[in-house]
């Protein structure tokens, strides 16, 4: 994956790779040729500190150049890359550590949760490497580079339990994955993109889809660590951002600017990219209405490397579907024994061949590809099946067109009386209520029914909004047992650091 340096630096070497407009420190640019030596002399320093092939690096620096310059680092020097957040705290932390025993972590010096953690695993701490390094003696630059299935990022997700678990990604997983994303069109980066990064590089979707996509094709990451909409303004027209990948929730915040100002700063912008949580048709409307720019939506997890989906294919946004798997990934959907649905069902002589029916043809997603990773932190538990399947927690349904919808997470779903009610669903009514800016929609448990459904609702700015308005228009459109029966306002919800809403914070704090 480092070769990816080597390589873009090779092809053009004084064009800007990173564009680092962190609060770290002042604006600077480092060229493809100087972000190649960065990574080779990050690489060295390493080795010198004891880390072998195979040895885990910890990350834990915010989104800047160094981050990108530590992960190719740690990649070119054979180690495995694990991204952590600097917003972790020391429990989470000990967690982590516990479980991948690193040799080495890379902190800021006033990083003290980092400090805490490392002696007792006995991790070297190092500082942020250096971004002008000096040149290094060729003799001491590891030679023969790590592949294959040899692992590269070990990401940590929260997952569907809530307890991180150790997503091992090969050096295959992830150049598959790249090479995939780069056959969609329109590419999601080319050469000549300018690419806004403002998601958590600690994250898949900022790290692999984001970095390792730009280093792919030889393009610029212009990286940030605020996701304030004024900051985001700015930062597109200064740096005449190109391509602009996000969460939902970014896109959705950026519709706050006034109308005018948004448009003339994305007047520069070719491409938006969605992914890592449903993108309310809403919002793709509004953001069309504003800045004349439709939104492709993407589907991935951490497991896929991360990219599985797009509804770019063809050049148009499908809204409300995920689209198609990319060119080598095969996507069907399958009951929770595994089977495949068009051969679990029984089918019924007598019955009308009604065709196609979303309630009832909803499964859980599976995925077969090289993208795949190769399972669980330490012993691979958990990954693809013999025949190279994986089953994911989403439940989807395919349209007559094949495209994919997502319903929701078989997690999250609430169990009211024996009955299913997916969340998603619920607040995509409630979206549809003028006054409604945000919904997030939970079970919270209830003696009599098991579950009852809560509805969390943020207002739009000056909404009158009352509850008994929000049950009439949810009674109107929804199942009586899917209609919230508790409603609740609040200024805020609670997203995780790459937008999701975090409802399992929402549910534990109503329980
Ligand atoms: P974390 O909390 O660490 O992010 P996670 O379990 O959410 O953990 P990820 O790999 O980041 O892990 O997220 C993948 C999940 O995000 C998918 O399984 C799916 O549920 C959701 N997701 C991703 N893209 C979309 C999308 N376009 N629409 C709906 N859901 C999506």
């Amino acid at each position: 994956v480092a070769d990816l340096v080597a390589l873009a630096a090779a092809r053009g070497p004084d064009q800007p790779a990173i564009v680092d407009v962190s609060t770290a420190g002042p604006e600077r640019t480092l060229s493809w040729a100087r972000f190649d030596a960065a990574v080779t002399a990050e690489a060295v320093r390493l080795r010198a500190a004891g880390v072998g092939r195979g040895d885990r690096v910890v990350i834990r620096l915010g989104n800047g150049a160094a981050f990108c310059v530590a992960v190719l680092g740690a990649l070119r020097a054979g180690a495995v890359a694990v991204p952590y957040g600097p917003i972790a705290v020391v429990r989470e932390l000990e967690i982590v550590f516990a479980d991948a025993e690193p040799s080495a972590v890379i902190a800021t010096d006033d990083d003290a949760a980092a400090r805490t953690c490392a002696g007792p695993v006995g991790a070297r701490l190092l500082p942020p490497p250096d971004l002008d390094p000096a040149p290094v003696d060729p003799a001491e630059v590891p030679d023969q580079g790590p592949g294959g299935e040899e692992l590269a990022l070990l990401v940590y997700t929260s997952g569907t339990t809530g307890r991180p678990r150790g997503v091992q990604l090969s050096h295959r997983a992830v150049l598959a994955n790249r090479e995939q994303t780069a056959a969609v069109r329109p590419a999601p980066v080319t050469p000549v993109d300018r690419v806004l990064l403002s998601l958590p590089l600690f994250h898949i979707f900022g790290l692999a889809a984001g970095l390792l996509q730009a280093c792919w094709a030889g393009a610029t990451v212009v990286v940030t660590d605020r996701f304030e909409p004024e900051h985001v303004v700015e930062v597109l027209t200064r740096q005449r951002v190109s391509a602009v990948a996000a969460v939902p929730s970014m896109f959705r915040s950026l519709l706050d600017v006034p109308p005018a100002r948004l448009r003339a700063a994305t007047s520069g912008v070719r491409l938006c990219t969605s992914g890592g949580a449903p993108l309310p048709p809403e919002w793709l409307v509004s953001f069309k209405e504003a800045t004349g720019l439709p939104i492709f939506e993407g589907y991935g997890l951490t497991e896929g490397g991360p990219v599985i989906t797009t509804n770019a294919i063809g050049g148009v946004a499908k809204p409300g579907s995920v689209g198609r798997p990319l060119p080598g990934i095969e996507l069907r959907l399958v009951d929770s024994a595994g089977r495949p649905l068009d051969e679990a069902a029984e089918p019924d002589p007598d019955a009308d061949d009604d065709g196609f029916d979303p309630t009832e043809d909803t499964g859980l997603v599976a995925l077969r590809g090289p993208n795949l990773f190769s399972g669980y932190w330490p012993d691979g538990a958990g990954g693809p099946d013999e025949d190279g399947w994986f089953r994911t927690a989403d439940v989807g349904f395919l349209d007559a067109d094949g495209d994919l919808h997502l319903v929701d997470r078989s997690s999250d779903v609430v169990i009211v009386n024996g009955f299913n009610v997916y969340p998603r669903e619920v607040e995509q009514v409630l979206l549809e209520l003028d006054g409604v800016a945000e919904a997030a929609v939970v079970g919270v448990p209830d003696e009599r029914r098991g579950e009852r459904v809560l509805a969390v609702l943020v207002r739009a700015a000056g909404a009158e909004l009352t509850d008994e308005r929000v049950r009439e228009h949810c009674v109107e459109r929804l199942a009586r047992f899917k209609v919230p029966a508790v409603i609740e306002f609040v200024d805020e919800l609670p997203r995780t650091p790459t937008g999701k809403v975090a409802r399992r914070t929402l549910a534990a704090q109503r329980r």
